[in-house]
């Protein structure tokens, strides 16, 4: 039993309050203790009685000796929370000595005081729900902003690197010209090889921009379609003549007359062939017309470069490349217009391919859209 005096200060204290013998029997406390802790008396309670009601802040077992350790001579802190009452509780821990000065040397038994720390908990789990919401905004928003803006000026780049390009071709045969004009140099056939030339350039630099024009219409699901009755057949023969190239065939399985927009038909089958052409590795391309139910299949076949699978989905998305073995000019728009494009239509696009061996888009639309 403690001195009447220790008592009544102990009951005064502002803070939780219990002092232990040195077995780890109750020896005194005060209300806000018993408040604390939900005992209605720590009369007979041992340090074993007050543990076992406790956990730890991550929720395991209290050792008993955390409260009063003979070894512990030195005041510890640390955080529990009581079961019964859901309170957390900072733990101030003190082993006393009955000379006073040295602690340790006699040891009597430990003072430990408690406060409660609900504002701390509180403030702790407002930070925890702001970081939450803080990820959620990053994984939500934050994110796809910076990989878009990264898209934008990759995109900027690669379409200001492809437009130099034939400008940049023309501008040079422009200054030859001049000068070979001037000396009357340049022959009939020479000027007529150097107009085909500028055509071609132009025509590239034509369906470059385009192809940017139709990006934001398209990612706006603004397409606007005009369709028409068409013989598939004769479109796709009309743009495999536009490549004038004898390494595409065509091989035209039946007749397919459908109801399409043709611009838009020109697009698909103009896009995989520039494709199968660039990545072909000069190799022959086949073009396959046929149908089935009630849908037109068209099969673009190359003997080249091929893609490995894991680029199979990012291919047909806007902007994006794949690193090439060979070095081809390109912005990564030619396949996400042409899957948009089909599917509008509510038709669909896929692709089989192997590294180094080739590729095969299979490009399936409704007779009518
Ligand atoms: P671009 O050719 O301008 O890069 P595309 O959207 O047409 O854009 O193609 C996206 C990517 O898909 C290309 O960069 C290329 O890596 C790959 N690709 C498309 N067609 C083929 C093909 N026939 N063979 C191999 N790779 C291809």
């Amino acid at each position: 039993m403690l001195e009447p005096l220790v008592e009544a200060v102990v009951s005064a204290l502002p803070n939780a309050v219990v002092i232990f013998s040195p077995q780890g029997n109750v020896l005194a406390y005060n209300s806000k203790a018993l408040e604390l802790f939900g005992f209605n008396s720590m009369q007979d309670k041992s340090v074993e009685d007050l543990a076992q009601t406790c956990t730890l802040e991550n929720g395991s077992p209290i050792a008993s000796s955390i409260f009063v350790s003979p070894q512990a001579n030195e005041p510890r802190r640390f955080m529990i929370r009581s079961k019964k009452t859901g309170k957390w509780i900072l733990v101030y821990a003190s082993p006393v000595a009955s000379d006073g000065a040295q602690q340790g040397k006699n040891k009597v038994g430990a003072i430990t005081i408690y406060s409660e720390k609900t504002e701390i908990v509180k403030n702790l789990s407002k930070l925890s729900r702001e970081l939450q919401q803080k990820t959620k905004y990053q994984v939500n928003i934050e994110k796809p902003l910076l990989e878009a803006i990264k898209l934008r000026d990759d995109f900027i780049s690669m379409a200001s690197h492809e437009l130099k390009t034939p400008l940049t071709s023309m501008k040079l045969q422009a200054e030859i010209v001049k000068r070979k004009h001037n000396e009357t140099q340049l022959t009939r056939d020479q000027l007529d090889k150097l107009f085909s030339t500028w055509e071609e350039q132009l025509e590239r630099l034509n369906s470059l921009i385009d192809g940017m024009l139709d990006v934001s219409a398209l990612s706006e699901g603004k397409i606007k379609t005009h369709p028409c009755k068409l013989d598939l057949g004769k479109a796709i023969k009309s743009q495999v003549g536009r490549f004038y190239t004898e390494q595409i065939s065509f091989i035209k399985k039946k007749q397919v007359i459908g109801t399409w927009d043709p611009r838009r038909i020109d697009q698909i089958v103009s896009n995989l062939l520039t494709n199968a052409i660039k990545y072909g590795h000069k190799k022959p391309i086949e073009i396959i017309l046929d149908q089935d139910g009630n849908s037109a299949v068209i099969e673009v076949t190359d003997h080249g470069e091929g893609i490995a699978r894991e680029n199979f989905e990012k291919i047909f998305k806007r902007f994006e490349r794949v690193p090439s073995d060979i070095s081809v000019g390109g912005i990564g728009l030619g396949l996400y217009i042409v899957k948009q494009i089909v599917e509008t239509t509510g038709g669909s696009i896929a692709v089989k391919s192997k590294k180094g061996e080739g590729s095969t888009f299979t490009v399936r639309i409704p007779l009518s859209s």
